[in-house]
């Protein structure tokens, strides 16, 4: 493909860009694409890969198939697994970082506070933690639903007396070899990491709130053959890519309340569980209690085979308080750790909070998501001109690849920022009946989806609302994104 001439940055808007997560690169690589020049990606660590990069717990791996989980425009004809390792989707974000000439428009070390938009000048004023002023025409938070992790507030947690940390900040430095370690939590992460605290630790303990529904993640490496003929023969490694999506959108069904699917996907769930955990007590420990899809269905090869071990004891009595010597449960019992590690998830439900965003008239963002944070297309929201977000509410999938979400989004913004050049527009703001309606309509279908079913997880606000997940398939998404519709934005010119 011949790719446009770079155009002079003074006849295209100047963009910040915050994250230079894989949502934040993605957009940059298309503004390249499409010729323009005059964008900064602002990253508060000194790397690239958002998530990526800061989750480096041992085992950290993608859960969708590697060649699903990389960008449609840069392909990898290498990967080493079926499902890729951290460190080498990281290695893969740099280098693709690289190809496509980004490190020049990315400020490191850069971390936003907020920012206000300023109608009269159509610019965006952002303000970074060091005090720094930043203008901007577009304002794009590329800053996802995973990236401030959630520890929580256990009364006594500051008189832990061994070595603590999140499974997203992780220490690296401590050997817990031979140690008592806990970890609070079982979810995507933890399940990746517990089979290495076990080899290592003399006693683990996890405490464990819910039950999570897990089948077998059937890993493997690709031979050198595959990796060959993926490279070399034309069309398949695209085939293979359209393979996995078809049967992961097909897989949507799963997710529809009371569905046949979904009642195999239990049936496979309860019988890999019966497969691996013979101990009766412990299998009905392992057992959720709620609709299977309403929390994360967790894939794994070693998890079940890790926590069945002798050195391991799996907690369901919710705890108390923590004391200098480990964790309390409501039951009086002490279990000791000299390593407590939270895989606790995240803040998911406030989208870009800490940072501020005034919108229009001062409006606070906050105080328009006071109800659970919506936006059109998860993309634009009223009232905030030139204000796009990525990865944003209602995006998250249960049963596909984020980064094709991801991938539709650079489009639809691309696209609008395009528009805006044509007609000369200083800012497009979406209108409020457009989102409301266009939210209606998300909530009304994600009432049928197992996501709204009754139990506690990371895509509900505490109201209850389902604010992180999209509502179908990822066909009727791209189909929505792939081109703005004018008449859903008003316009606004400079005077
Ligand atoms: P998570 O799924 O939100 O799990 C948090 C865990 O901590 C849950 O077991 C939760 O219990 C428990 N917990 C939270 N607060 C607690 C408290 N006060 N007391 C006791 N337990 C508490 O977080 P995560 O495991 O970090 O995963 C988050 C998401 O990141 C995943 O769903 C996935 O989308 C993504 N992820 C992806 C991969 C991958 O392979 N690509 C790997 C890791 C993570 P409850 O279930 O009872 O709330």
């Amino acid at each position: 493909m011949t790719e446009p001439r770079p155009r002079p940055a003074s006849s295209t808007p100047t963009i910040a860009i915050l994250g230079a997560g894989i949502s934040g690169l993605c957009l940059g690589i298309q503004l390249l694409r499409a010729g323009i020049r005059s964008f900064t990606i602002y990253e508060k660590s000194e790397r690239v890969g958002g998530t990526w990069f800061e989750n480096s717990y041992p085992g950290a791996c993608c859960d969708v198939p590697s060649h699903l989980y990389s960008l449609s425009f840069a392909p990898k004809p290498d990967w080493s697994r079926k499902f890729s390792p951290q460190p080498e989707i990281q290695a893969y974000l740099e280098e693709t970082a690289r190809r496509f000439g980004l490190f020049d428009h990315i400020r490191f070390g850069t971390e936003i506070a907020g920012a206000s938009f300023d109608e009269d000048a159509g610019e965006w004023h952002l303000r970074t933690t060091a005090g720094e002023a930043i203008r901007a025409n577009v304002f794009v938070a590329a800053t996802g639903q995973l990236n401030r992790p959630h520890v929580p507030d256990l009364p006594g947690l500051a008189d832990f007396a061994g070595t603590q940390w999140h499974s997203a900040r992780w220490n690296h430095a401590h050997d817990y070899s031979g140690e008592d370690v806990a970890v609070v939590g079982n979810g995507a992460s933890a399940i990746q990491f517990i089979p290495f605290l076990q080899q290592k630790a003399r006693k683990l303990t996890i405490l464990q709130r819910s039950a999570n529904y897990i089948i077998a993640r059937q890993d493997r490496a690709y031979t050198e053959r595959e990796k060959w003929l993926l490279r070399w023969v034309p069309g398949l490694l695209r085939a293979d890519r359209w393979r996995i999506w078809a049967l992961f959108e097909l897989n949507f069904r799963t997710f529809v309340q009371g569905s046949w699917f979904g009642k195999q996907m239990r049936k496979r769930a309860l019988s890999y569980l019966h497969e691996v955990v013979k101990d009766p007590a412990l299998r009905a420990k392992l057992t959720p209690d709620y609709d299977i899809g309403c929390k994360r269905i967790l894939i794994s090869d070693d998890y079940y085979q890790a926590i069945v071990q002798p050195n391991v004891e799996v907690v369901t009595t919710p705890i108390e308080r923590i004391t200098r010597d480990g964790v309390v449960t409501k039951d009086g019992v002490l279990h000791a750790a000299k390593t407590l590690v939270f895989a606790t998830g995240f803040e998911t439900t406030s989208f870009l909070a800490p940072m501020t965003i005034e919108g229009r008239g001062g409006r606070k963002l906050e105080d328009a998501w006071r109800n659970g944070a919506e936006a059109h297309l998860g993309i634009a929201v009223s009232g905030f001109p030139n204000l796009f977000l990525m990865y944003g509410p209602n995006t998250n999938l249960g049963h596909n690849s984020i980064i094709f979400m991801i991938e539709c989004q650079a489009n639809y913004i691309l696209r609008t920022i395009e528009d805006m050049i044509a007609r000369g527009a200083a800012w497009m703001d979406v209108r409020k009946a457009v989102e409301d309606r266009y939210n209606a309509g998300v909530q009304r279908d994600l009432a049928r989806t197992a996501w709204a079913a009754g139990c506690s997880s990371w895509y509900k606000n505490a109201a209850g609302k389902v604010t992180n997940n999209w509502s179908g398939i990822v066909t009727d998404y791209w189909w929505r994104t792939r081109r703005p519709e004018l008449g859903d934005f008003e316009m606004g010119f400079r005077r």
